[in-house]
């Protein structure tokens, strides 16, 4: 996907004469790559009719990086698609807040019921769990372990049938517990049948929740977005949290979501532990759909062009979680020169070679970077102060990805699958 757009991109670039054939042609291919990512078709048209207006030829034709200049404004709109206008209802600790998940059977529903009220607890909180899906065998039990595991407080049943009397006892139950998160998980069906629509209006007119959260899995492809709508036009959905992305989904349904809800994505679910859960951040997101510095690719270009047997000093550094900046300069150089990876890096948002601080390189704690440093290497080097934080942001996204390496072997090639 990032190949393709990339490829379309590079094609652009290379064009001598940017009229509005190779506009669209360039377009036509990030269409496809979209849509391949599952951004709901309207969304992707919407997007490049936006491109279309914004993007002033006489601009790209005058102008040094018209790549740049297109996968910049790519990139804005869709973080503009992701961004409702309106920020979701926020629980405010120490204040009772009840917050219902919704969503398919197999959505992650339950996992991500535990995962939300785990990272709430360890900033605080007294969350407390309610199972009122009496539809699923085992559902209460799952439930059960999972927040025994995290020690949160849950309130089910075996024996009764009725959702809407467990919802609305155990809501009262860690109320009277002085609980400050109460979230109450829901059954799903596979299909969306109108009994469950029927069974979640009636949890939520009971129980009458703060903020109720869709929850979606992001390989449900182009179903995304009639599925969103349809537990909008049932429940208030308020926000949405995207699950399963550790999986190959791009996520692109994510948008999808955000329109047919008009609420905006929390939180992402990165796999099947309580921790793999992150604040939803629109930026490294879009950069995903778009296949920038997505690593399982990153690591093919790599063996690729660099054998990684070859370069054991580096291995051991990135195992052992050290990226300074010293590492990221000295790699892109040496990788700049050969080609193909070069290409890889430059689909990095914010990348520039030559903007790399040479005074710098040791500084691996980028807290360090002080505004007025930040400025002399912007003079220093001919860039725009914007361009110098860019980069370090990129320095930032790349040591925490590399930081995840830690201790993990560094895979040979060929054995690609188990990132
Ligand atoms: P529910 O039916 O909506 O309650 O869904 P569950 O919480 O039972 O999850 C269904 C399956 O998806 C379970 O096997 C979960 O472990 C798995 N799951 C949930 N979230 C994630 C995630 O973010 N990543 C991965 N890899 N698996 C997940
Ligand atoms: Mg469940």
């Amino acid at each position: 996907l990032g190949g393709s757009i990339s490829r379309a991109l590079q094609q652009m670039s290379n064009a001598t004469i940017i009229d509005e054939k190779v506009l669209n042609e360039c377009l036509n291919e990030i269409t496809r790559a979209l849509l391949q990512a599952d951004v709901q078709f309207k969304l992707v048209r919407d997007m490049t009719t936006n491109i279309k207006k914004i993007v002033n030829l006489d601009d790209l034709a005058a102008g040094h990086n018209k790549r740049r200049i297109i996968q910049q404004a790519v990139f804005n709109e869709l973080c503009k698609i992701l961004d409702p206008g309106k920020p979701s209802f926020t629980p405010k600790k120490g204040k009772p807040s009840i917050v219902m998940f919704v969503g398919l059977q197999g959505s992650g529903k339950t996992t991500t019921c535990t995962k939300y009220a785990y990272y709430h607890q360890k900033k605080g909180w007294k969350p407390a769990l309610v199972c009122a899906d009496t539809f699923r065998a085992g559902a209460f039990d799952q439930l059960k372990q999972n927040a025994t595991k995290a020690k949160i407080p849950f309130y089910g049943s075996y024996t009764e049938s009725d959702p809407v009397k467990i919802a609305v006892d155990g809501v009262e139950t860690f109320k009277k517990e002085n609980c400050d998160l109460i979230i109450v998980d829901t059954s799903g069906r596979h299909k969306q049948e109108a009994a469950l629509f029927e069974e979640m209006r009636q949890v939520a007119e009971a129980t009458k929740p703060d903020l109720v959260i869709f929850v979606m899995d992001s390989s449900i492809g182009q179903a995304a977005f009639d599925q969103a709508q349809a537990f909008k036009q049932s429940v208030a959905v308020g926000a949405v949290i995207v699950t399963k992305m550790d999986g190959h989904a791009k996520g692109g349904g994510a948008l999808s979501a955000v329109a047919a809800t008009k609420s905006p994505v929390i939180f992402i679910g990165t796999g099947e532990h309580m921790d793999e859960f992150d604040v939803f951040d629109v930026k490294p997101f879009v950069s995903r759909l778009l296949g920038m510095g997505d690593w399982s690719g990153f690591m093919d270009k790599i063996h690729e062009v660099v054998p990684m047997d070859q370069q054991p000093e580096l291995l051991q550094k990135l195992s052992e979680g050290h990226f300074t900046l010293r590492i990221m300069y000295e790699q892109f150089q040496n990788i700049l020169k050969m080609g193909p990876i070069g290409q890889v890096f430059s689909m990095l948002p914010g990348f520039s070679a030559e903007l790399m601080p040479k005074g710098q390189l040791d500084t691996s704690n980028p807290k360090l970077m002080t505004d007025s440093r930040i400025m002399r290497i912007a003079r220093g080097s001919g860039h725009q102060v914007h361009e110098v934080m860019d980069m370090m942001e990129e320095y930032k996204r790349l040591a925490k990805m590399w930081s995840k390496m830690k201790g993990l072997k560094i895979p040979k090639k060929g054995e690609m699958s188990a990132l």
